[in-house]
């Protein structure tokens, strides 16, 4: 209007024009505020006064998240030391020299440090026996000065990587891999809960959404994501929905959850049209491509402006997945070697 050049009987029109605008969008506004309550997953689209806002999803911001952990967790470690307290000591094993795994390594060493924790690195090569693993998880199970025993996945094909992971004491296996802690955890008593998972609910928790009755797709069914999450989030008070590689109509899933959780390792698996607007989607995969760049599983362009709410990949699930692993560690310290 303010840059309107006319005479007055335009500007008389254009003032109309102006006002009807602005009735118009008073009246769609009366007729989104209902949707705005009764169709929760619009919710994030219209506005208290019943305006519509971008429809782009709030980012779940990992890595920030994980850095408060990380500095809570670094505070009640001073404070165990003003009480005169041990450090808590996480013992990290890699057997082998793949690249991934010594990347993943370095992180937790790394973590371990910025916390105060005592860190125990064991870097041991590829032909290692299983005999020779076993006595050096013997020797830490026995050790009061670790709480947390981490074998580094994967283990070298001629390695039993269950039958190790099952002789770490449960009390000590801050990974939560343990069939006694995944038991715990299916039977309503987690103890130490598998850190993926774990720290995927302190993400979900970041969005304030009630839990409860949501219904949660989970894709992917492994031992260390799909399945323990889908026990988290039974716990939780979800409905829950577990797809794998042999699920019809994956579209059609995905298409019904509120909360969609993707951890198959295929970059790109899950389309942004399929997504519910107004869904929480957390990504858990992690794929390198050619040029160097870490994607996900869920197509995060056309995802982002039908989510509620998207983790982004990197900085998502990621520096949480290494926060709960400390979380862990901790846990261990104060409550079951006190
Ligand atoms: P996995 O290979 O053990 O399991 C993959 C699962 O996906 C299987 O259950 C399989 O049935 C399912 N799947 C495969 N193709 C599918 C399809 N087309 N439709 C539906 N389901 C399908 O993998 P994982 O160890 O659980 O890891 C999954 C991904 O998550 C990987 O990219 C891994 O790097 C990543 N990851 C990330 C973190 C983290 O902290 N961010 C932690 C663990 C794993």
């Amino acid at each position: 209007g303010e840059s309107y050049r006319g005479d007055s009987t335009q500007v008389n029109g254009k003032k109309k024009k102006i006002r009807q605008i602005k009735e118009l969008r008073e009246s769609i506004a009366q007729m989104l505020l209902p949707c705005r309550r009764n169709m929760p997953e619009y919710a994030p689209y219209i506005t208290e006064d019943g305006s519509l806002t971008a429809m782009t999803a709030q980012l779940i911001d990992g890595k920030a998240i994980a850095a408060k952990l990380r500095q809570q967790i670094a505070q009640r470690v001073a404070e165990r030391h003003h009480q005169g307290l041990r450090t808590p000591g996480l013992a990290v094993m890699l057997v082998g020299s793949d690249p991934a795994s010594q990347v993943y390594v370095s992180h937790k060493r790394k973590d371990c440090e910025e916390v105060g924790f005592v860190s125990k690195a064991y870097d041991m090569p590829a032909q290692t026996s299983q005999t020779d693993l076993e006595q050096l998880i013997d020797k830490l199970n026995e050790d009061p000065t670790i709480d947390g025993i981490l074998l580094q996945l994967p283990l070298p094909a001629h390695l039993d990587a269950s039958q190790l992971l099952e002789r770490i004491r449960p009390d000590k296996d801050v990974d939560g891999f343990h069939p006694f802690n995944i038991g715990r955890l299916a039977q309503r008593i987690p103890l130490l809960r598998p850190c993926t998972p774990k720290g995927i609910m302190t993400l979900l928790e970041s969005t304030g959404i009630d839990l409860h009755g949501q219904h949660a797709v989970i894709v992917g069914a492994s031992n260390i994501v799909g399945r323990p999450m889908a026990m988290e989030l039974l716990l939780a008070g979800s409905t829950v929905t577990v797809t794998h590689r042999f699920t019809r109509d994956l579209p059609g899933h995905v298409a019904q959850a509120d909360i969609v959780i993707v951890a198959a390792g295929k970059p790109g698996l899950v389309k942004g049209e399929w997504i519910k607007p107004g869904a929480i989607v957390i990504d858990v995969g992690i794929n390198r491509q050619n040029d160097g760049k870490l994607i996900g599983d869920v197509v995060f362009e056309t995802a982002l402006p039908r989510a509620g709410w998207i983790t982004p990949v990197p900085g998502g699930v990621g520096p949480m997945t290494r926060a709960c692993l400390l979380e862990n560690t901790l846990y261990a310290a104060e409550h079951l070697h006190s």
